[in-house]
């Protein structure tokens, strides 16, 4: 029988366990092993049957057993430790709390997805998991963020498979009233609402539920309310499901919504408001154009002084290099959700086409892109590794057509993981053990001398604890093998098999990620008997898992996992090699640290870093990947394996044929002779060697405590100091408006009439200090407006230019019509082929990059 209606009745704690709730209801538990053994310690059953999940388990706790455990001295005492180290954490400083005056009050930080716990099922793959890391190592170091996202009702989709092992999508309803979130309300107890204005005069309402991430409050923003009608009910429906159009209306609830969320919560809960809008990928750009709608209607400003006071104190993180990958809408669709009725006074609907509009070479003029509006919306970017910068900096290029790459002002933070969350807690023991304390609080040890004990730790200690955590990964394989042949079908009896399948002392090589083609989930399929007899190899066997969703509509993903799970099928092979349906964090969490090696075969440069190898590499697992994302910047030589890539080879079959032959090749000479080469206490100190030198090179690089330090120091405080600058009584936004403008007008008439060198004769040496001269005529503009450079460096084919340096030249006369000479001087520092340049570029205190304008004029 069906229930006509369903709801959650929510548990009634009895007083002596309130705090149990608060524990709950924060979702530090999730990296916090005592808090997670207090719940498991109420019922080792229940603790299971939740999937670990402690509001879920206060739901399925019988009152007499809360009653027994209210009456429990020894209970009592642990609930109050742990809730006592509960509040210590929220309320004591840290980190943040010691920086010098003038870092920001608060930052606002928004993502389509948040990858926290697989309690709160909100993110698809890296990039909600990167989110979730930051906020996580943002509340360690007490850094002040407020995330902002959606509540998807579904989710993203849960992965099964077929009989004949095709991916299956479910998409299960979520409870809000089963997750660790709560409904934020106003004072009078009524439901706090946003609305965003939709075409046609609808309006979309939402609710706000807020998840307590730590130190770290998240907001997500849910339309499943009465108000609103299917259509727009269902905008928070999935994650990146649905056609454009649906697209477009849950990004504009992300970025507008979001904001109008800030601003209520801030109101309610006494906060101060963001200096700071990051908005991680650009699908929440649109809350630079609600910023700037804010500061039009109520300071007053126009447009252009709201535009600057707007980019100012806003970050944008670019996170695809592949051009496919930008999130791009019809440029008629935006006209029609930002004109007609919806649209705004103060924010003219050209203004905002503008913006996203691909105006430069190449560009499609029929599209609004979403990343071009974030650059244009924003005063600092960033890529997410330094290889990604660089083919950030190249592929955006055309917003700054006149400069080099290394000018355009796209940085790089190298994304990083969050140890807590993702080490296992025998890998912290084993630190533990030699004396230092990897805790997360300020009084810990710092990450290097955590990572400096792995050289202490006897190679039997290690290689014991190895084991322990292969074994516990062989088992969880098992389990979720034998339920997906169960859901395909199959029969327990004809399963006996499962039970014997992988081995807790083979080479156990992870391979888990998203399937978008640049990724090759195939690669090592390429040559399907080389692969078999690495499997079956007599005396150095490896086994390889895997797992991986494809995205919904991607059918050539789809057809990949086939082939992968068509092959693991094979009764020949299949005790060495598993496809693990439903990739999430719950799976993720043991798989990192069971693996000796985490492979990765991205197309070179596509991987624009990718966090996976950096868990495993915590744990303990050497990478074996090729030289894309973090891994090209981290690789040393000695700590993993670089699979080569074959950069320059056209034809993608041929060059999948040399990468992956590359691959079997280090496989077989390299990792496995080096994993199973034993001393005679069975011991691969060879092996160890490199497990210790990952964890002390690598273990300090990729955290997610050193990328947010790096945000806060690099992005969040430089943008605050030019957020307030502008901010005060607007004047400097008004300003720099004003001056952007005339400086555009006045640009055309900018010349450089003529250049001289002196000084270094017919053949100059090294230390020779050359004279340049140069007369320029401002057409109007002071010479304050401007800077005047020589660019030089080493002259390559066709006389272009490398390793620019610049250097200023000085205003030494000025004569009649706008004419003035500049004069300077460049030493020669390196032999060769030398050649150099002039330009004329705006200046002003407040740009933050001299490409920002986009202007320049060399000589003509
Ligand atoms: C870390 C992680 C990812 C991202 O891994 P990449 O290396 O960026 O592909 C995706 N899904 C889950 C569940 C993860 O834990």
């Amino acid at each position: 029988m069906r229930a006509i209606r369903r709801f959650t009745v929510r548990p009634v704690l009895p007083e002596a366990l309130l705090p149990l709730g608060e524990l709950a209801g924060n979702l530090r538990w999730s990296w916090h092993p005592p808090t997670q053994d207090l719940f498991a310690s109420i019922d080792q059953q229940l603790w299971t049957r939740s999937r670990q999940d402690p509001t879920r388990m206060l739901g399925l706790v019988p009152t007499a057993r809360l009653e027994e455990l209210a009456e429990d001295a020894d209970f009592r005492a642990r609930l109050e430790a742990v809730h006592a180290d509960l509040r210590d954490y929220l309320e004591n400083p840290r980190w943040f709390q010691g920086l010098p005056e003038g870092a920001p009050r608060g930052i606002a930080y928004f993502s389509p997805e948040f990858g926290i716990t697989a309690a709160l099922p909100q993110y698809s793959g890296g990039l909600g998991i990167l989110a979730g890391d930051h906020l996580k190592s943002a509340s360690d170091l007490g850094v002040p963020i407020i995330g902002v996202g959606l509540l998807y009702r579904h989710g993203y989709f849960k992965q099964s498979l077929s009989r004949e092992g095709w991916q299956q999508e479910r998409y299960p309803v979520l409870d809000p009233d089963e997750l660790p979130i709560s409904v934020l309300r106003e004072a009078d107890g009524s439901l706090a609402k946003v609305t965003v204005g939709m075409p046609e005069g609808q309006t979309a309402t939402a609710r706000v539920w807020v998840a307590n991430v730590g130190r770290v409050p998240l907001l997500l923003l849910d339309t499943d309310v009465e108000e609103n009608n299917e259509v727009l009910r269902d905008i928070t429906d999935r994650l990146y499901g649905g056609q454009t159009e649906h697209r477009l209306r849950q990004e504009m609830l992300l970025g507008i919504g979001g904001v109008r969320a800030i601003r209520t919560f801030t109101r309610l809960t006494d906060r101060p408001a963001p200096e700071v809008f990051h908005t991680n990928e650009g699908h929440a750009g649109f809350l630079g154009l609600e910023r700037i709608r804010e500061l039009t209607e109520e300071q007053g400003l126009e447009f252009d002084a709201a535009l600057e006071v707007s980019r100012a104190g806003t970050v944008f993180t670019t996170h695809t290099p592949v051009p496919a990958g930008i999130d791009r809408f019809p440029r008629e669709l935006v006209a029609q959700y930002f004109g007609g009725d919806n649209a705004q006074p103060g924010v003219p609907v050209e203004r905002i086409l503008a913006l996203g509009a691909e105006s430069y070479e190449g560009g499609d003029p029929g599209v609004f892109n979403m990343a071009v509006m974030g650059f244009r919306l924003s005063q600092r970017a960033n890529g997410v590794s330094q290889l990604h910068g660089h083919v950030s900096r190249g592929m955006f290029g055309g917003l700054w057509p006149a400069f080099d790459e290394s000018e355009r002002p796209i940085g790089s933070i190298t994304n990083g993981v969050h140890a807590p969350t993702w080490v296992a807690r025998e890998i912290f023991d084993l630190a533990r053990e030699m004396g230092v304390d990897p805790d997360s609080s300020p009084q810990a040890d710092s990450p290097e001398r955590v990572f400096e004990v792995a050289d202490q730790v006897p190679g039997k200690r290690v290689w014991e604890i190895k084991r322990i955590l292969r074994e516990r990964l062989v088992l969880d394989a098992r389990r979720r093998l034998k339920e997906s042949w169960l859901e395909r079908g199959a029969s327990s009896a004809e399963l006996k098999w499962v039970d014997s399948a992988l081995d807790p002392d083979v080479l156990t090589i992870g391979f888990a990620r998203r399937v978008p083609s640049y990724k090759r989930l195939t690669l090592m399929l390429r040559d399907p008997a080389r692969l078999k007899a690495l499997l079956l190899d007599p005396e150095r066997p490896i086994q390889l898992l895997i797992a991986g969703k494809a995205h919904p509509a991607d059918d050539g993903g789809k057809r990949l996992i086939n082939e992968i799970v068509r092959f693991a099928d094979d009764p020949e092979v299949r005790h060495r090699i598993v496809f693990m349906p439903n990739y999430d964090i719950a799976m993720a969490q043991p798989l990192y640290p069971g693996c000796d090696v985490w492979l990765n075969n991205p197309l070179r440069p596509y991987e624009a870093c990718g966090t996976s190898g950096m868990k495993a590499a915590l744990n303990g697992g050497l990478n074996l990947s090729i030289l894309d994302g973090w891994w090209d910047e981290w690789y040393d030589g000695n700590n993993g394996w670089a699979i080569p890539s074959a950069d320059g080879v056209e034809d993608p079959d041929r060059r999948d044929d040399l990468e992956s032959a590359a691959l079997y090749d280090l496989i077989e000479n390299d990792v496995a002779p080096r994993f199973y080469d034993h001393d005679a206490d069975g011991v691969p100190q060879r092996w160890l060697e490199m497990v210790r030198h990952t964890l002390r090179s690598l273990g300090p690089k990729v955290l997610a405590d050193r990328m947010v330090r790096d945000y806060v120091t690099t992005l969040y405080q430089p943008a605050t100091e030019s957020a307030r600058t502008l901010n005060d009584d607007y004047k400097g936004a008004l300003e720099l408006a004003a001056w952007k403008d005339r400086v555009r007008k006045a640009w055309p008439g900018v010349r450089v009439d003529h250049v001289d060198s002196s000084g270094i004769g017919d053949a100059p040496e090294v230390g020779a200090v050359m004279k340049v001269q140069a007369f320029v005529t401002l057409a109007g503009l002071s010479p304050d407006d401007v800077d005047v450079q020589v660019l030089h460096g080493r002259v390559g084919e066709s006389d272009t230019l490398r390793d620019l340096t610049v250097s200023p030249l000085q205003l030494a006369e000025s004569y009649e019509a706008d004419r003035h000479r500049y004069d300077g001087e460049v030493r020669l520092s390196t032999s060769g082929a030398f050649g150099y340049t002039l330009r004329v570029v705006p200046r002003n205190s407040h740009l933050a990059s001299v490409a920002e304008l986009g202007l320049v004029t060399l000589p003509s």
